[in-house]
């Protein structure tokens, strides 16, 4: 048995070290590698069916090109050099009609994909349209920090440091295998917990302090815990004074935030506002971990996200041993930033973007003002990988697809991503699709968006390439952590993969951009980008690196502000210059979503949605029979009460209905949460059911996105964000009756 030491990407933690055995070319079983310094513990199921999901039917082996109409699932077998030559026929049609714009990109998890191959190709071809579920999950988060605090943040890990860890909207334990291994181990060494959620999670069940907010007020609790703490004094005068701008302005605002009316905002007591902000303030330095809750739930999602963070540096635990540390390019590593090509992109066709005079701070106009301070800083070496922090608004091009408004899109190359489970308003999302000129779909797997595509491409998955974490990759942390290949991605008779930088070489090269794809293979692409560490250990392939150790580790070390930080002050920016330069409020605040107006007013309950489940992640591993014997339907969590006025047993199935349409999933009954609250889950799909038009894989049954709504006047005024939880996630549901 030969043991291959790879990383492991069937996750967003991406990039656990793992020992792959394999035997006769094939994988017989996955194990963790102790030794590395990002595992999972004991608290991952997944890479145990990493032998299963490899075997799978469902993998894609040999490039495929539509036959008949798009949705008939009939299907031609061609070669790699056929596929990718008439597809820069298309790609190169679109252009000349249309202009480089009218082609976008869909991007997901971490299944296929590198993300900088992609964005360096759209820059080369010359569109801005990049669009991905990343404006709703870590997009956000990583532009506060890169924007308030020219970093992005990290937990000071090291044991003993942390006093407090607060959870907010986040639940590592469904979601986070390495982050709840690390919780468990800090909590053993007597670490305190808190946890900020509406619904009682196993977090929430172990935490010394849990407060259960309304969905979406996230930000109204954390303005008015700094109202408490600046009006008891228990906020860290030094910290706020010396290291920070705009703290007076924020202890005015903060007094429109008393603790009686947050809580009527956030469901809670009076004294429960004031003893959480107690608590938190009285067992410091802390850290905060944000979960995708607040990014959720527009009008607030980049707001709770500012406020949340904020709240760290009014307690000054921020850049402080045991607090949020402020994290600074991997040295000697080459980070996803540098290997975009961003500045082949023109200024011209930036502005261009679809959704990015709207929506302002998570697309060009944002990025460019963040990316100009890390520059300053860093030069070229900065955490700000515009395929994380710049994208086009999802929703805006979906109808520009439709409409021809602002101009038309008709190309998507998705990779990695599965758009009709992905984003809001399914039905939507479905027509436009179906009117493209060309859709192409790079994947692991069938999905059913590779259903309705014109070609389907087979991705190597992380068994079959190189690589490595991709938090690591983008250069934020001083930690690099790579793997190798166990298997080839390309076997004859069995299968003839590509991995993505392969593909989107192959097909720049195809379109002229031969001098910018100096690297022929991924593996290459790896020694280019650890070229600097390579020097400091002595080794020179890949090959080696990991023979002696596969990473290099270093330490985040407080001390940051000192320096001067990336922001456009060098200090932590409580008032955001950027935010004031884009037309936004500078402040943290909280907006009052819009009462519900025409047929919303019918729905009165709130659908939590977009919450992890374990052991899928969003939309993947639904044909891999292991996972589905985990968890074989798609659950909907509904207070017994509500589930008793609407004669719902547990079990049955249920309507979940809204104005945009309705989704049916089965009854799990609860307390976990308020009676007018249900919890959904997202992501679900049927493979065992036809893929053929209509069902598509049952893709319109039990899938959250045919109920959910993505018109921009209800999307976040910052961000874009469409809503997945919060006061635009209204919904009824009743019993699916036989
Ligand atoms: S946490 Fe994610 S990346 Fe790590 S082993 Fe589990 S599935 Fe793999």
């Amino acid at each position: 048995m030969d043991v291959k030491h790879s990383s492991c990407c069937f996750c967003s933690s991406r990039g656990c070290a793992v020992k792959v055995h394999v035997d006769g070319g094939r994988i017989r079983r996955v194990t963790i590698d102790t030794d590395a310094p990002v595992v999972p513990g004991a608290h991952c199921p997944r890479p145990s069916l990493a032998a299963e999901y490899q075997e799978s039917p469902f993998r894609l082996d040999y490039p495929l090109k539509r036959k008949g109409k798009r949705g008939e699932d009939s299907w031609e077998r061609i070669s790699w050099d056929q596929a990718l030559d008439e597809i820069a026929a298309g790609l190169s049609t679109v252009r000349e009609k249309y202009g480089p714009e009218g082609l976008a990109t869909s991007s997901g998890t971490g299944r296929g994909a590198w993300d900088f191959a992609k964005t360096r190709f759209m820059n080369l071809f010359g569109s801005p349209n990049r669009i991905g579920a990343v404006t709703i999950c870590y997009g956000p988060r990583s532009m506060v920090w890169l924007s308030t605090f020219g970093g992005p943040l990290v937990p000071d890990s090291r044991p003993g440091k942390t006093r407090l860890m607060v959870l907010w909207g986040r639940n590592p334990h469904e979601g986070g295998p390495s982050s709840w291994h690390r919780y468990l181990e800090a909590k053993k060494a007597g670490m305190k917990t808190m946890v900020v959620d509406p619904r009682l999670t196993e977090p929430a069940r172990q935490a010394d302090h849990w407060v259960q907010i309304r969905p979406g007020t996230d930000a109204a609790l954390a303005l008015g815990m700094m109202h408490v703490m600046i009006g008891e004094g228990l906020h860290d005068g030094g910290f706020v004074g010396n290291r920070t701008t705009g703290f007076e302005d924020l202890a005015e605002r903060v007094r429109e935030y008393p603790p009686d009316r947050v809580a009527r905002i956030c469901g809670l007591t009076k004294d429960q506002v004031v003893d959480a902000a107690r608590f938190f303030a009285g067992n410091q330095p802390s850290t905060i971990v944000i979960g995708v809750a607040a990014e959720h739930s527009p009008p607030n999602s980049i707001q709770a996200v500012r406020a949340i963070n904020v709240l760290l540096a009014v307690a000054g635990s921020v850049d402080r041993e045991g607090g949020m540390l402020i994290a600074g390019p991997a040295e000697g590593f080459i980070p996803d930033a540098a290997m975009e090509l961003n500045h082949q992109l023109s200024p011209q066709q930036r502005r261009k973007q679809i959704g990015a005079d709207r929506f302002r701070f998570l697309s060009y106009p944002g990025w460019e003002l963040v990316e100009e301070q890390l520059r300053r800083k860093w030069g070229d070496q900065h955490p700000a990988a515009a395929y994380l922090n710049c994208l086009a608004h999802a929703p805006s091009v979906f109808r520009a697809m439709l409409t021809g408004e602002p101009y038309p899109v008709r190309g998507l190359i998705v990779s990695a991503s599965n758009p009709l489970l992905a984003y809001a308003n399914t039905k939507l999302v479905y027509r436009a699709l179906q009117s493209l000129d060309l859709l192409v779909t790079l994947d692991v797997t069938w999905t059913p968006t590779a259903r309705i595509s014109d070609y389907v491409l087979p991705a190597a998955c992380w068994m079959e390439r190189p690589d490595m974490g991709n938090f690591c990759s983008s250069g934020s942390y001083p930690l690099i952590q790579v793997g190798e290949a166990a298997l080839p991605a390309r076997i004859p008779g069995r299968y003839e993969r590509y991995d993505d930088y392969e593909f989107w070489r192959a097909l720049g090269l195809r379109l002229g951009q031969g001098k910018h794809w100096p690297q022929g293979t991924f593996e290459e692409v790896w020694e280019h980008r650890l070229t600097g560490i390579f020097e400091s250990r002595g080794v020179k392939s890949l090959a080696e690196f990991i023979a002696q150790r596969r990473w290099e580790k270093g330490t985040v070390e407080p001390g940051q502000c000192e320096e001067g930080l990336a922001t456009p002050s060098g200090k932590v920016e409580i008032r955001s210059t950027i935010l004031e330069k884009l037309g936004y409020d500078p402040l943290p605040g909280y907006v009052d979503p819009r009462q519900p107006e025409g047929e919303w007013k019918k729905y009165r309950l709130l659908n939590i949605s977009g919450a992890r489940t374990m052991p899928y992640h969003h939309s993947e591993f639904r044909h891999v029979e292991g996972f589905r014997r985990m968890h074989p339907d798609p659950i909907v969590e509904i207070h017994v009460d509500l589930a008793r006025r609407k004669g719902i047993a547990d079990g049955d199935w249920v309507w979940i209905e809204t104005p945009v349409g309705r989704c049916r999933q089965r009854a799990r009954l609860t307390t976990s949460h308020d009676p007018d609250i249900i919890c959904s889950q997202h992501g679900w799909w049927f493979p065992e059911q036809s893929g053929e038009e209509p069902s598509l894989h049952g893709a319109f049954e039990s899938n959250i996105n045919i109920t959910t709504d993505d018109d921009p006047d209800r999307c976040d005024p910052m961000s874009g964000g469409w809503p997945f939880k919060g006061q635009y996630m209204r919904c009824s549901v009743r019993k699916v009756e036989e």
